[in-house]
């Protein structure tokens, strides 16, 4: 039986008290629903001897709000908002559908329940050769991630290609989200395509002493055509083997007006697809469709990193990109 690791727990009953305990408690760690920290700490994957709970700021953090700010309408969700209330709620199933898409498919219903919004962007990296038990891990050596020397995915690799397998990371990029930040030095909002990095020990730019506190999507994408694509091996309680959201406006002539493609769970940085804007004004049909896939491809790599084979994962991509692209179209 795995056991967790020795562990005080503190329950703040606001973001500024929880603010204060990271800060005041080093290597502490945030603990939302607990479906991903608690594996990893029965792993023995972190160095932690202090869990900062966040249930008791559920009033504060738990919430659907449409909003007109400095920049537009828009929708705000809340950190704490479950997975299973994103995908039933009245908001989101109007105004962002690929958002509430994606939720239905992550994990299996006690873990939706369970398992939070901000987690879900947080949610650490994933690798065959990380997400196994100390004992597992010391026969092989450890790795770069945690306690060893050598990347056993690239090898004489000096960086963790550990996959980021977040389902609401790339519809929530796709849309042109944000998310807000509270820290002892203050708050900031930063743009979700700059949240995450290519480093699959700490694939984001939240500091230790940070909370991710609300996501925010602009509401002109709800008038986007919009759509999620989960590849997993089960269709029940499976990471993704690749995931995926496009977004697109399309003008009443039926020509493309803005576009974005977000393909991950290949490396440990969701991947915006670049070089777009010469599509924009081009029809939007199977064409620009079959053109998206071929540029998906041509940008991502998949590595063994994951149990699914990256040959497969390479040849699949642009064929779900193209399936991906024409749902959205339709919708
Ligand atoms: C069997 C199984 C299957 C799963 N399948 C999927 C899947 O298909 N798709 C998927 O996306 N996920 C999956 N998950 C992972 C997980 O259930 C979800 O990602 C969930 O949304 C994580 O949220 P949580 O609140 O439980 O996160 P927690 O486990 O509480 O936290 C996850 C990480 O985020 C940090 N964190 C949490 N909240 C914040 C915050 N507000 N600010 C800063 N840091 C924070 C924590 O410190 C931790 O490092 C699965 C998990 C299991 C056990
Ligand atoms: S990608 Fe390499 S360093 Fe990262 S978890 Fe996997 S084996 Fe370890």
């Amino acid at each position: 039986m795995l056991t967790l690791p020795r562990l005080q727990l503190h329950r703040p009953g606001s973001v500024r008290e929880a603010v204060e305990l990271l800060a005041s408690k080093p290597n502490a760690r945030v603990l939302a629903g607990g479906t991903d920290i608690v594996p990893n700490l029965k792993h023995g994957i972190y160095e932690t001897e202090h869990l900062i709970a966040l249930r008791g700021l559920s009033s504060e953090l738990r919430y659907v709000r449409r909003d007109g700010g400095r920049d537009g309408d828009s929708i705000r969700l809340g950190a704490l908002c479950t997975i299973d209330q994103l995908s039933k709620d009245p908001d989101v199933l109007q105004s962002l559908p690929a958002l509430a898409d994606a939720c239905r498919q992550i994990a299996g219903p006690q873990l939706r329940k369970m398992g939070t919004l901000g987690g879900n962007l947080c949610l650490d990296t994933r690798c065959v050769y990380i997400n196994q038990s100390y004992f597992w891990r010391s026969a092989l050596g450890f790795c770069l991630k945690k306690d060893g020397t050598a990347c056993h995915v690239v090898a004489q690799g000096l960086r963790c290609v550990a996959a980021a397998s977040n389902d609401t990371a790339p519809v929530l990029l796709a849309l042109g989200a944000s998310v807000r930040i509270v820290g002892p030095r203050g708050e900031r909002v930063v743009p979700l395509a700059d949240f995450y990095l290519h480093d699959g020990i700490h694939n984001t730019v939240l500091e230790p002493d940070e909370l991710l506190v609300e996501a925010a999507v602009p509401l002109p994408a709800a008038r986007l055509k919009q759509a999620f694509f989960k590849l997993r091996t089960r269709a029940a309680i499976d990471y993704s083997a690749i995931n995926l959201a496009v977004a697109l406006a399309v003008s009443p002539a039926g020509l493309v007006t803005a576009l974005r493609l977000c393909v991950s769970a290949l490396a440990a940085r969701p991947a915006l697809i670049n070089r777009l804007q010469d599509l924009v004004g081009q029809p939007a049909d199977l064409h620009l469709a079959e053109e998206l896939g071929r540029r998906a491809q041509k940008q991502c790599k998949p590595l063994t990193n994951i149990g699914v084979d990256p040959a497969y994962r390479r040849e699949i991509l642009p064929v779900l990109v193209r399936r991906t692209v024409l749902r959205a179209i339709a919708s």
